[in-house]
């Protein structure tokens, strides 16, 4: 399929020097706790629906999770939170992503990163975004068909997906409105139909942990989404 084609193609980009380091030498050294694991040290590739009316965009894999098991925010803190609201939502099949094989799906939906390798300190720099950007396009242009919602995790996930949208053939509003939780734009797909962005802070460590994110405020988010798709 195209999106075989896309996932077989990105699986081996090295564009990034500093990312392509990282995310080996994190595979290599690893975390006591994984030491008996194989890192998967890649590039993740989108995952969920083939055909999703929501895609969620988060930022880039953790070091110790997606980087260490190939499905994006799988084994990490931020992947537990994200999946316990989209399974309260019903967006999830099951409460918790640990690994691929664990019987976990999505619903409807489909989440891509918006650098596709793990980066130092979970900070990719805006030239790797740029970078990774047209492995956003082509995913949102593959998804293109059915979508109605897409969610933007974080600023950074909100930054990236203007131009990814631009490049699959959205039609965006101009000014580019801000980020902010609950922020919601009208955006008009290549096929003509409406398609809402919504934002929503990052379920970070430490945005979890500060407060600044709590479930109410994911499943909100998530609601809307799923009443969006409905319509
Ligand atoms: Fe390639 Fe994206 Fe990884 Fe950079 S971050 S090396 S563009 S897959």
């Amino acid at each position: 399929s195209d999106l075989g084609a896309l996932v077989a193609a990105q699986s081996v980009c090295r564009a990034c020097p500093r990312l392509v380091e990282w995310r080996e030498e994190v595979a290599t050294v690893k975390r006591r706790a994984f030491a008996q694991e194989t890192y998967w040290g890649r590039p993740i590739a989108g995952w969920g629906d083939e055909r999703p009316q929501v895609l969620i965009v988060g930022l880039a894999p953790a070091a110790h999770g997606g980087n260490r098991t190939g499905r994006i925010f799988t084994g990490d803190r931020s992947g537990d939170w994200l999946f316990a609201s989209l399974y309260r939502t019903g967006l999830a099949a099951q409460e918790t992503s640990v690994r691929a094989g664990d019987g976990q799906r999505l619903i409807g939906a489909r989440m891509v990163a918006a650098v596709r390798c793990a980066p130092p300190a979970n900070k990719p720099e805006p030239a790797e975004r740029a970078a990774c950007s047209p492995w956003l396009a082509r995913e949102i242009a593959l998804a293109s068909a059915g979508l109605r919602v897409v969610v933007a995790l974080g600023g950074f996930a909100w930054q990236a997906v203007w131009p990814a949208l631009r490049d699959a053939g959205y039609t965006l509003p101009r000014p580019r409105p801000p980020f902010g939780h609950g922020a919601e734009v009208e955006i008009v797909s290549p096929e003509g139909a409406a398609v809402r962005l919504l934002g929503c802070y990052h379920p970070s460590q430490q945005n979890t942990f500060t407060g600044r994110v709590t479930e109410r405020m994911l499943d909100d988010v998530f609601t809307r989404a799923n009443v969006l798709r409905g319509l």
